[in-house]
């Protein structure tokens, strides 16, 4: 009897390894071969004084509340006015929203369906303290050791210019699109787009505009950061996650401390938020994470080639390494973040209310209410009153087969032959879900090259671009205008 199991087991077994050693060897990349292109000459240093010359107008986004840099902006505005002429000369401009741009350069086919260009102008402040941690001036735009430095080289003033100097090049060479592309830049992305990007797709939306796809900032040129795979990896996001700030508020008596309750307003809210740090969402791997594994095993080393090629066996095992890091985490996960704690103002008196700020960001597919669910259930405490503060639903997971994903993976092989293409998830927000109603689909890329320790500049210290980059994003801007014209 026992041998007749063990004989059992150990054919299961056998038919198992047979069937990952099967998934894992016949796992190679899918891709049909793209040419890469001979790329025409741009003159890379006259582009980075024009974005120099960008960088040093201070056109910051304070808060929501705070009224937007009108001067700084109409200098923006003047400045690539003059730097573009035959831009200026040739496309329809439109300021809207007070400081937003949307440019349209008609196509001769207005039976294709439009694609939208996107960047914005404005950008986040520098935090109080680190101004002398910086090699060169925020707002100097200084060129050095082959780079342009300052807020927006990153984020994201580089693609408003390198979208402006690959069409300059093209209306030089007389070029004129079948299919009408728009520019979009928004004033006031870094503060939830509302009056530009917003703005701007309400007039489109107006006009009866419905567009093939749109191409925003979102995620880059991965180096050396990608666990098993070897290459440059350029992630195209198909999806930005949601956002939502809630408020917990527990109220209590107050009074003395000599003669206090049994829970204080400060214990209710502490019980509240080490239950919400204890009952996580769940993990899961879905698209547009599930897609980007897909599409990178065939390039990974082992271990991981056989665990990510079997993944109806190991995603618990995989789940539970992803769940352990930050941002494998968050690709994985509605992550829960308490940002902000208040209550108490006096050592011998009892707060009379006592809050928690909680921030999470949702996977596509998760709403709002289900987080304001998922927080009742888990305090479980009808003495604390939650209160939605500000926030947006997950962006919808745009097409990886649609014809934007096609052309501008197809841009990337021909202008940026050494790097892998994978869709991705965009862990942050962006202006894109602005135009989500009238875009079939939404993208997210811009092909600036990081490797570690590139992250920390966008929104932090030391934000530059190499010039050899931005050259790369011009030409990357350039060949997709002409992919995408028809
Ligand atoms: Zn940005």
């Amino acid at each position: 009897m026992f041998k007749k199991i063990g004989l059992l087991v150990g054919a299961i077994l056998i038919a198992l390894v047979g069937v990952v050693a099967f998934n894992t060897f016949t796992n190679t990349p899918s891709t049909a071969s793209v040419d890469p292109i001979k790329l025409p000459p741009i003159d890379a240093d006259a582009a980075a004084a024009r974005l120099s010359e960008a960088v040093r107008i201070e056109t910051i986004s304070i808060g929501r509340d705070d009224p937007p840099a009108a001067a700084e902006f109409d200098r923006l505005h003047l400045l690539i006015s003059s730097s573009f002429p035959l831009v200026q000369e040739t496309l329809q401009r439109d300021v809207v929203g007070d400081h937003s741009l949307l440019y349209t350069w008609k196509g001769s086919d207005p039976s294709l369906p439009p694609v939208l260009l996107m960047g914005h102008m404005d950008v986040v402040p520098i935090e109080p303290g680190t101004e002398q941690d910086w090699e060169e001036g925020p707002f100097s735009g200084t060129i050095k050791n082959g780079a342009i430095w300052g807020r927006g080289t990153l984020d994201d003033k580089l693609s408003v210019f390198a979208i402006l100097e690959a069409a300059e090049y093209l209306l030089a060479e007389n070029f004129t699109p079948k299919r009408t592309i728009y520019f979009a830049f928004g004033h006031d992305e870094e503060i939830g787009g509302e009056n530009g990007a917003g703005k701007i797709a309400a007039l489109l939306k107006e006009r009866g505009v419905k567009l093939s796809f749109t191409l925003d900032e979102g995620m880059v040129i991965v180096d050396g950061l990608m666990p098993g795979v070897d290459e440059p990896i350029a992630f195209i996001a198909l999806a930005e996650k949601g956002y939502l700030t809630l408020q917990l508020a527990a109220m209590a008596e107050g009074g003395h401390s000599s003669i206090p309750p049994r829970t204080t307003a400060i214990g209710k809210i502490a019980r509240a938020v080490a239950r919400l740090e204890d009952n996580r969402f769940p993990a899961a791997l879905i698209s547009p994470a599930a897609n980007m594994f897909d599409t990178l095993a065939p390039h990974m080393s082992m271990p991981l080639k056989a665990i990510i090629s079997n993944r109806w066996l190991f995603d618990p095992i995989l789940l539970g390494e992803l769940g352990k890091g930050g941002a494998t985490n968050a690709m994985v996960r509605t992550t829960t973040a308490v940002t902000i704690a208040e209550g108490g103002t006096k050592d011998n008196v009892l707060p009379t209310i006592a809050m928690a700020t909680i921030n999470f960001r949702m996977l596509p597919g998760t709403t709002i209410q289900d987080v304001v669910d998922h927080v009742t259930a888990v305090v479980d405490d009808p003495d604390i009153e939650i209160t939605v503060k500000q926030g947006n639903d997950p962006s919808k997971v745009s097409d990886q087969n649609g014809e934007g994903y096609r052309l501008i993976e197809t841009t990337i092989r021909e202008t940026l032959p050494d790097v892998l293409v994978s869709p991705g998830l965009m862990l942050a927000g962006s202006d894109s879900k602005h135009y989500e109603a009238i875009a079939e689909n939404s993208y997210r890329f811009i092909p600036m090259r990081f490797g570690p320790e590139d992250l920390a500049r966008v929104h932090g210290t030391n934000e530059r671009i190499m010039i050899d980059n931005y050259a790369e994003i011009i030409q990357f801007y350039r060949r997709l205008m002409q992919n995408v014209a028809g």
